[in-house]
């Protein structure tokens, strides 16, 4: 099968590997029925984390199962299934409260990488959820986006406790950040401010639900919050990015006894404690348990009430992975979606 590998920073090259199979009994093989670039693998990408010899890449999944192994019950080869990027058990007690990320037995969802034509699933069972039939085409993107993007926007946004009357500023305006501005109006969220310079994405947010838009950063960008906030802060802040500055806006924007949800990947970012104790702001996030959400976003997606799939604003063949993420490195895609 075709695979993009990552061999050293910026040296993606799509090479021919062997077809995973089942190797576990609780394994399933999905045949993907299309595959993207995650913001998160970027890290890698720029060198920011190291590339251990070459690395099959990608973590979001949704497609046919092709096979399984002799434990699994839940899905049938032939189902269309959608998983996240962490597979788990969902039945050990971290699980059964929606932590599915931190499952005692967790391990990468797609452990052949999933920028492929094919991947492995583990525990099956536990981690992959079947949609109602076999979806139209052009629902593709959207439930590929669950897989990872729309499931982490949204447990930001769960994370932040966004709820009807609450203003919700979202810091970081990638792929995972405009999902949680629509995370946010779907939770009921009275005023959703997204903060991004760039104006293509500005549209994408107010056409997801954004009421406003700042476009200042740092200590300016939480000052403006405060100005539009009667000097408070939002109630909720969604935080997006992982860096230093990212995070410490995301908790200066919020009010005291307000929430931060941080899903960026966290690189590098150091928090002052005595900042913290005197801000008041409760903060909570993480690898976003997509387990969790998954069936709500699926039933979401699948009649049409929700189209997180807008995310992509560039769609190449698999073989020219090396352009998508490239694309992306330069802002210059928000997300790549590579087509099989
Ligand atoms: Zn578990």
């Amino acid at each position: 099968m075709r695979v993009a590998v990552l061999h050293a920073p910026r040296d993606v090259r799509v090479e021919d590997r062997p077809r995973p199979t089942v190797e576990a009994p609780t394994d399933a093989v999905v045949r993907l029925a299309a595959t993207c670039v995650c913001g998160s693998d970027l890290w890698p990408y720029r060198g920011v984390e190291a590339v251990d010899g070459p690395s099959p890449m990608g973590h979001e999944y949704a497609g046919v199962v092709e096979e399984v192994g002799s434990e699994v019950t839940t899905v049938r080869p032939g189902d269309f299934v959608v998983g996240s990027f962490s597979a788990s058990d969902n039945t050990c007690d971290i699980c059964r409260v929606g932590y599915q990320t931190h499952c005692v037995d967790r391990q990468p969802g797609a452990a052949t990488g999933a920028q492929a034509e094919y991947t492995r699933v583990p525990l099956a069972d536990g981690t992959l959820v079947t949609t109602p039939g076999m979806p139209d085409d052009d629902l593709v993107p959207s439930l590929l986006a669950a897989s990872d993007v729309l499931g982490t926007g949204w447990f930001g946004a769960v994370a932040a406790e966004v709820g009807p009357g609450k203003t919700v500023a979202v810091v970081g305006d990638g792929a995972v950040g405009l999902l949680g501005v629509l995370a946010a109006r779907r939770l009921g969220a009275e005023r959703v401010i997204a903060m991004s310079r760039h104006e293509p994405r500005q549209r994408l947010a107010r056409e997801f639900g954004a009421t406003d838009v700042v476009t200042e950063r740092g200590d300016e960008g939480v000052a403006r919050i405060r100005d539009m906030t009667d000097g408070l802060g939002a109630h909720s802040v969604i935080e997006a990015v992982g860096t230093q500055e990212s995070m410490m806006q995301a908790i200066r924007a919020t009010r005291a006894g307000g929430h931060v949800g941080y899903v960026g990947v966290s690189h590098d970012v150091s928090l002052p404690g005595e900042e913290l104790f005197f801000s008041g702001v409760h903060l909570h996030g993480g690898p976003a348990p997509v387990r969790r959400f998954l069936p709500e976003l699926i039933e979401l997606i699948t009649n049409r009430e929700i189209d997180p799939g807008r995310v992509f604003d560039l769609e190449l063949p698999l073989d020219q992975a090396a352009e998508g993420y490239a694309a992306m490195d330069e802002r210059r895609a928000i997300k790549t979606l590579l087509r099989l």
